[in-house]
C-alpha cells in the first residue's frame, strides 16, 4: 500500500522509501524532562506513535527512538537563557549540584513514561538520556572542529553556519532574513549571528571534562544529532518532532551532523502543528500548563483526548476547547459500549482494511480513518456483528485507543454501578425525555456527589465512576 508522507525537508508529500528493505529507523525529539509534559507536548508523541503504527500496519519493523533531554537545554532555542535544568533546581528549592539535577530529571522522566502509557503510547524502543551520550557529543563537535567547521570563543564552542551554504534554504526549512540586529547582539564574538553553540564552557563546578577545553555541556542540537545518530546510522528514514523545532533545532541538527558525516542526518523530517489555547501559547508555567491530570481532574479521561486529537490532521493546529473535548469524550465512551455489544469471532473486512490503509496512506489521515469506524458500524448490509468487532479491533492496532480493554473495562464498571445510583439515572432520564430540566439537573449533581458522572450521548446516557 502507498504511504505518502509529508517532508518539510522537500516542503512536499512524498512516497515513502525505507533505506533498508522492510525497515524504518524512527528518531522523535523527546522532553525536556524539567517539569512534567503538557497536553500539547503530548500531541508530539502520539503523532510519532500513529506514524510508527501506521509504518508497522504497511509491514515494516520499525526502531524508534525517543530522547530524553536532561541536561543542556536552554530556556530559549537559540544559545540564551539559563539551562532548563538549572531553572528546575531553582524552582523547587534544590542544591546546584549534579545529583539534584538528576533527581528532578529522573522524577519527570518518569512522569512522563507514565504519561505515554496513559495514552496508550507504545514505549519507543531505546529512550537515551543526553546525559548519558556526552562523549557521542564531543565526537561530532571534535570532528567539526578538525575540519574548520566549529570554531571557539569565550563561552564555547560554535557552529559555523557560513562554512555549510545550504543553511536554511532547503524545502520547509527556508529561513528568511535576519532582522537588523537581531541575535547579533547576543554574543559579538560569534562570526555570524546565526552560528550557533554545539558546547558551552561551565561557569560552575558542573559539567564534563571536553580535553583541551575543560568543563562544559553539550548543546540541546548536538544532543538528538549524536543519539540519533548512535542508535540508527546516519542517514535513518524519519525524524519527528513539534513545529517549533523547524527553523532552530532541526536545522541545528541537519546543518551539524551534515557537515561532520557529509551525508544526511535524516531522510524524512515530520513536523506536528501545535495545540493552541485561543491567542496563547500552551507553556510550561502558568495558567495555560495543562497537563494530563489537569484533563482528568476535569473528568477527561487520557483516551478521550488520543481520540479528540485523531479526529485532526497532524498537520492542522489545534484551538483547545474544553466542549468540544467533552463532546469528544462523549462519543469515544458511547463507542466503547457500542463497540461491547458486538459478537465474538468475525473476520476482518479486507474492503474496510483496504479504505483505512489508504486514509493512513494519505500523510496519516486519521480523521478519515476514525470516520470509517462509524461506517464500518452502519454497515448492516456487508458486515456481521462479529466481522465488524474484528474490523475494528484490527483499525485499533493503528489507532491505539485501546478500544478492546477499555470496552470490557465500561461494561465492567456499568454493571458494578449500585442499584440506587442507576435508580437515580434512570429517573434523570425520564426527567430529561419529560423535558423537565430542572429536576433532570438536580439528579445529575446528586449522582456526582456520590462520586459518578453521566455522560449523554447519541444511543443513551452511561453512568460511569468519575476519573
Ligand atoms: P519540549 O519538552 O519543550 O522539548 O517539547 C517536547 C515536544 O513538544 C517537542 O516536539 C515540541 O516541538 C512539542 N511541542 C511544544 N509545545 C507544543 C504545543 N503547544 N503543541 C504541540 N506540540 C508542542
Ligand atoms: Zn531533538
Amino acid at each position: 500500500m502507498s504511504l505518502q508522507l509529508y517532508n518539510t525537508l522537500t516542503g512536499k508529500k512524498e512516497e515513502f522509501r525505507p533505506i533498508k528493505d522492510g525497515e524504518v529507523g524512527l528518531y522523535t525529539c523527546g522532553p525536556t524532562v524539567y517539569n512534567y509534559a503538557h497536553i500539547g507536548n503530548l500531541r508530539s508523541y502520539v503523532f510519532a506513535d500513529v506514524l510508527k503504527r501506521t509504518l508497522r500496519y504497511n509491514g515494516y519493523k520499525v526502531k524508534h527512538v525517543l530522547n530524553i533531554t536532561d541536561v543542556g537545554h536552554l530556556t530559549s532555542d537559540d544559545d540564551n537563557g539559563d539551562d532548563k535544568m538549572i531553572k528546575a533546581l531553582k524552582r523547587e528549592g534544590k542544591p546546584f549540584t549534579f545529583v539534584a539535577m538528576q533527581e528532578i530529571a529522573r522524577k519527570y522522566e518518569t512522569a512522563f513514561t507514565e504519561d505515554l502509557q496513559a495514552l496508550n503510547i507504545e514505549l519507543p524502543d531505546v529512550m537515551p538520556r543526553a546525559s548519558d551520550n556526552i562523549a557521542e557529543d564531543i565526537e561530532i563537535v571534535q570532528k567539526l572542529l578538525e575540519k574548520g567547521i566549529a570554531y571557539k570563543i569565550s563561552d564555547g564552542i560554535y557552529f559555523d553556519t557560513a562554512k555549510f551554504p545550504s543553511y536554511g534554504t532547503r524545502g520547509g526549512f527556508k529561513l528568511g532574513d535576519l532582522k537588523d540586529g537581531a541575535r547579533v547582539a547576543v554574543n559579538a564574538e560569534k562570526k555570524n549571528p546565526r552560528d550557533f553553540s554545539l558546547w558551552k564552557f561551565s561557569t560552575t563546578d558542573l559539567g564534563w571534562d571536553f580535553p583541551p577545553y575543560g568543563k562544559g555541556f553539550p548543546g540541546w542540537h548536538i544532543e538528538c544529532s549524536a543519539m540519533s545518530r548512535k542508535y540508527l546510522g546516519q542517514p535513518f528514514d524519519i525524524h519527528t518532532g513539534g513545529i517549533d523545532h523547524i527553523p532552530t533545532h532541526h536545522q541545528n541538527e541537519i546543518a551539524q551532523s551534515e557537515a561532520a558525516y557529509d551525508m544526511p542526518l535524516a531522510n524524512v523530517w515530520m513536523h506536528n502543528e501545535f495545540v493552541n489555547m485561543g491567542e496563547a501559547k500552551m507553556a510550561k508555567s502558568g495558567d495555560n500548563f495543562i497537563t494530563l491530570q489537569t484533563l482528568r481532574d476535569k473528568g477527561i479521561h487520557p483516551l478521550a483526548y488520543r481520540y479528540y486529537l485523531l479526529g485532526a490532521s497532524y498537520r492542522t493546529p489545534i484551538d483547545l476547547n474544553h466542549e468540544a473535548l467533552k463532546a469528544a469524550q462523549n462519543t469515544y465512551f458511547d463507542l466503547l459500549r457500542t463497540i461491547a455489544s458486538l459478537e465474538a469471532g468475525g473476520t476482518p473486512s479486507s474492503s474496510y482494511i483496504g479504505r483505512f490503509s489508504i486514509a493512513l496512506g494519505d500523510d496519516l489521515n486519521t480523521a478519515e480513518a476514525v470516520s470509517l469506524v462509524y461506517a464500518i458500524l452502519g454497515d448492516v448490509e456487508h458486515l456481521s456483528s462479529a466481522d465488524k468487532r474484528a474490523t475494528i479491533f484490527d483499525f485499533d492496532k493503528v489507532l491505539g485507543l485501546d478500544i478492546e480493554n477499555q470496552s470490557k473495562k465500561l461494561v465492567e464498571e456499568m454493571n458494578a454501578i449500585p442499584d440506587d445510583i442507576k435508580k437515580l439515572a434512570s429517573a434523570r432520564e425520564d426527567a430529561r425525555k419529560a423535558k423537565d430540566f430542572k429536576k433532570s439537573d438536580e439528579l445529575r449533581d446528586q449522582i456526582a456527589k456520590e462520586g459518578f458522572e453521566i455522560m449523554d450521548t447519541d444511543s443513551g446516557s452511561i453512568v460511569r465512576k468519575k476519573l
